[in-house]
């Protein structure tokens, strides 16, 4: 039909949205077309309840990256077709052979299944008729393939619709979920563990065009730590258009709480001085929720309630996405979406300068408040939001 290339995208839970649907499909349109782009003659074609990406070069190479747009749940490099019969024929017959020599090469026996889906009716052969064409031509010519309905290694599909047939043989796993941006803007507070990088995966895979804010302790802290955060957002990144990350210095902060509150509620209020200066940086930059990888439980700080205290520093919803999960299944995610190597890199966090020996694990508010009545906090907020710098990812070379 044409010399483009193209990949027929499948979406999930966005075809449920309602009214909502032409504007989650803009969406992912668009991130589909970042995720690829730039490519000469790219376009996407929103088709009903699929879209089609094209381009003047070969997608097959960058099924990869289309891989990690969430709102997709699976994709197809296909073949776009008039609505003719014997080109359709001809196309699927080619496309088998090309598959079983490139995936199948050397196999005595591959078993096989013809799918056609005959979304418009207007055309002259039912799906049965098509299908029995089909094998007619198909199995003669290629003896190893063994007809099996259930769970066939290669399915040959064939998509009659209104506007043109779609011939393809291979489905490659999207990730689902929602299109980043559609459920708007969130800041993970972002630490070099294997926690918060998780946590902010899966409130970007629900949706959330996600920024990230960093605390770090320099000279406590060496500048490893800064390149391992870098390094981490920029991983997170490869899932979303546009990756900003805030790098906050933390140092004078942390110095004052030690310096002049009692030491078994440093770790709390490093927490709570987090959360106050994320929800700054939050509203400057139209983020509605922070985002953070606690678990309960895990650490002394991540009691019921120590949460309690720490959230109530924050002016904004704070979302926990791990709160229930136990570290190895963190840990499995950790290694799925490409974060743990990154993660167990040697670096330490600012949260380990000047820990305590035995810090509080059942915080209370009143105590929070009263050792915070020691320090100068609007003058410490003020000065950590104003050293912030914001970095946006990829860095330019
Ligand atoms: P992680 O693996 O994400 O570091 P953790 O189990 O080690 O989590 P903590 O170190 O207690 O837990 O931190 C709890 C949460 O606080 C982290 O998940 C992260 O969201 C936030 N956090 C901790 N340290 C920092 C930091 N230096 N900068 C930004 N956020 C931080
Ligand atoms: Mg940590």
């Amino acid at each position: 039909m044409n010399q483009k290339s193209t990949l027929l995208v499948r979406y999930g839970e966005i075809g449920l949205k309602g009214g909502n649907r032409p504007a989650f499909e803009r969406a992912l349109c668009a991130n589909l077309k970042s995720a690829l782009g730039p490519l000469p003659g790219l376009i996407t074609l929103r088709r009903r309840g699929r879209i089609l990406v094209e381009a003047d070069v070969d997608l097959k190479a960058h099924i990869a990256r289309a891989a990690q747009v969430f709102g997709v749940t699976s994709l197809s490099p296909a073949d776009k077709l008039y609505l003719d019969a014997e080109a359709i024929k001809k196309r699927a017959a080619e496309l088998v052979q090309e598959s079983l020599q490139q995936h199948f090469a050397g196999r005595e026996q591959v078993t096989f299944r013809i799918t056609v889906n005959r979304g418009n009716k207007a055309f002259p052969k039912t799906s049965l008729q098509l299908t029995l064409e089909l094998a007619d031509l198909v199995l003669p010519a290629n003896p190893s393939l063994k007809v099996q309905l259930k769970g066939a290694e290669l399915t040959l599909e064939v998509d009659i619709r209104e506007e043109e047939a779609l011939v393809f043989a291979r489905r490659h796993a999207g990730p689902a979920g929602l299109p980043v941006g559609s459920m708007g803007r969130g800041l993970t507070l972002l630490s070099g563990g294997i926690d918060s990088p998780v946590a902010a995966w899966m409130m970007m895979k629900r949706g959330m065009r996600m920024e990230f804010v960093s605390f770090y302790s320099f000279p406590h802290t060496g500048p490893q730590s800064r390149e391992k955060i870098i390094r981490l957002a920029e991983e997170l990144g490869q899932w979303q258009p546009r990756t900003v990350l805030h790098m906050v210095p933390f140092a004078a902060y942390q110095e004052a709480i030690r310096d002049t509150c009692p030491e078994p509620y440093r770790t709390v209020l490093y927490r709570r001085a987090m959360q106050r200066i994320a929800s700054l940086v939050a509203a400057r930059r139209k983020c509605r929720a922070l985002v953070t990888g606690e678990s309960l439980g895990q650490v002394a700080s991540q009691t019921m309630q120590n949460m309690a205290v720490i959230e109530e520093a924050s002016r904004i919803p704070v979302l926990r996405p791990l709160i229930g999960m136990d570290k190895t299944e963190a840990i499995t995610m950790a290694r799925n979406i490409g974060t743990y190597k990154l993660s167990t890199l040697p670096a330490p966090d600012c949260c380990t300068v000047f820990q305590p020996e035995s810090p509080i694990i059942f915080g209370r508010l009143e105590d929070a408040l009263k050792a915070e009545e020691a320090l100068d906090i609007e003058t410490l907020t003020f000065q950590a939001v104003k050293g912030a710098e914001k970095l946006e990812l990829p860095e330019e070379e």
